[in-house]
């Protein structure tokens, strides 16, 4: 079992940093070398996730001073729908770099089917123009979604039909559900990846997954965390996305499970009605 392509492909990076805002043809190169230097394998390309912790300088586009709390505010998902002129050119780029291998949009920071069924029209819009236009693309590129808001965690199996895969987002998941901002120490003390509560969105998630047959994978940083593997493993989890650092020992614990007894595990640790005794339950698993 190895590695197999990106799961989480930042596009926000190349929007940062600098003094203007990559065009189109610029976005398009960026997203084609990524792709021709993996050949055969997957890269989940996300749509622009600018506004809150990560800021362009280019514009004030997903820098509004006016938002009290940007977390909650026009950021990502948010932002494209608002300003289109901001993710047209990005779901041209994403496209035709899909006509040169395996390339899968993640739309991140879903909260409502509305945005999810309005990027899935301005998708399609896309390939109509891009057909027109003699462009090359990939018709069949699978569209996911980020679950990494409470309400799109609690209705998934409403999300599910419309998607070809979920990636579960758990750094945004872990802030909205236990409502501390990640970017604010003060409040560090209180991030839990096993609070029952989201242990039990992770979960519901999943099971919408399955539901509907789309796999659901992880990109936040509880995938590269050794000690949630064998829970997440158990809880059903398809696809792991991580730091490069973790794949040795994660790759090495995959191999090792078995996965009916991680079922078993998981489903006493999502029934258990103690946090230490959960804890306790985890840690224990792990000293195996
Ligand atoms: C997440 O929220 O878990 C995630 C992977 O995205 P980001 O950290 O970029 O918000
Ligand atoms: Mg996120």
């Amino acid at each position: 079992m190895a590695a197999q392509g990106i799961g989480l492909y930042r596009t926000e990076f190349l929007f940062m940093n600098r003094p203007d805002l990559p065009d189109e043809e610029q976005q398009y190169r960026a997203y084609a070398k990524v792709v021709k230097a993996i050949p055969g394998t997957r890269v989940n390309i996300r749509s622009l996730d600018l506004g809150a912790d990560k800021r362009a300088e280019a514009s004030n586009r997903g820098n509004d001073t006016f938002t009290i709390n940007p977390a909650l505010g026009l950021r990502s998902v948010r932002l494209c729908l608002h300003d289109t002129s901001l993710f047209r050119p990005q779901l041209r780029a994403i496209l035709r770099a899909s006509a040169l291998g395996q390339v899968r949009i993640m739309i991140p920071m879903l909260s409502s089917l509305g945005e999810m069924f309005r990027v899935l029209d301005l998708i399609e819009e896309t390939k109509v123009d891009l057909t027109r236009q003699g462009q090359p693309f990939d018709p069949e590129i699978p569209v996911g979604g980020m679950i990494e808001v409470p309400a799109a965690a609690v209705s998934a199996d409403l999300f599910a039909p419309h998607l070809d895969f979920f990636s579960i987002g758990t750094n945004d998941l872990i802030q909205y559900t236990l409502a501390i901002d990640r970017v604010d120490e003060a409040v560090n003390y209180l991030y839990d990846p096993l609070h029952p509560s989201v242990l039990r969105l992770i979960s519901m998630t999943i099971r919408a997954g399955k539901s509907a047959g789309i796999p659901v994978a992880m990109c936040g940083e509880m995938a590269s965390d050794v000690r949630y593997t064998r829970l997440l493993l158990g809880l059903g989890l398809d696809e792991f996305s991580m730091h490069p650092s973790a794949l040795l020992e994660i790759k090495r614990i995959v191999r090792e499970s078995d996965l009916a007894e991680l079922g078993r595990f998981a489903k006493n640790v999502l029934e258990s009605r103690d946090t230490r005794e959960l804890h306790a339950l985890v840690d224990k698993m792990n000293e195996r």
